[in-house]
């Protein structure tokens, strides 16, 4: 790859350090991004993992939501876990009031779809097209995809086979933390994204 590539992480609220650390890991140049500004000097972005209807919030209130929904329309290479995925979301069922998404993903997500008696598990997941190992995924108050339009590839899912990971284009959604476990994959096809789209 020629030079290091800048990936934005945006880093109003959730596991912003995890994902820096991973794209540090593989030879990114990760950027915290809070403004408009920072927003374009980024080649790809990752929306972490944490509570969707602050990140909504607080993208609205910092002047982030419409760059950052007109970037992913316009084909940024994006990444987004749990709660991310859900902001990736063209549609949400159990949205708070008010609550919005970036879209770019043709999906609709439930919100906290494991109920309280599942809050959080961990298991094994092969991911399509992926040679072993399996990935470990942790899932925490985790969405899942509900329905997915036809040009959604699938990825991953769990046994009972609710949709758990999906890529629509250069946009990567997953239910689970990869950040969390150290499982780099996800992050590195970002990467290749990122590159893919430099050279075309
Ligand atoms: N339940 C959270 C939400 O709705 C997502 C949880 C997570 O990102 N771990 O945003």
């Amino acid at each position: 790859m020629a030079g290091s590539p800048r990936v934005g992480v945006l880093a109003l609220q959730g596991d912003v350090r995890e994902h820096v650390r991973v794209l540090e890991h593989l030879g990114a140049v990760a950027v915290p991004v809070r403004r408009p500004e920072e927003l374009a000097s980024v080649s790809g972005l990752v929306l972490p993992g944490g509570e969707s209807t602050v990140i909504d919030k607080l993208a609205r209130s910092f002047g982030l939501h419409e760059a950052i929904r007109q970037a992913i329309a316009a084909g940024l290479p994006t990444y987004g876990t749990c709660a991310g995925l859900i902001l990736l979301a063209d549609r949400i069922v159990d949205a708070a009031a008010g609550q919005q998404s970036f879209g770019g993903l043709d999906v609709t997500v439930r919100r906290n779809a494991f109920g309280s008696q599942l809050d959080s598990f961990e298991t094994e997941l092969a991911i399509s097209g992926w040679k072993a190992p399996p990935v470990r995924a942790v899932f925490i108050r985790a969405p899942i995809v509900v329905e997915a339009g036809e040009a959604v590839q699938i990825l991953a899912t769990i046994e009972d086979g609710r949709i758990v990971a999906v890529r629509q284009g250069s946009v990567l959604g997953t239910s689970f933390h990869p950040e969390v476990t150290g499982d780099v994959r996800f992050h590195r096809l970002l990467l290749d994204l990122i590159e893919e789209r430099a050279a075309a």
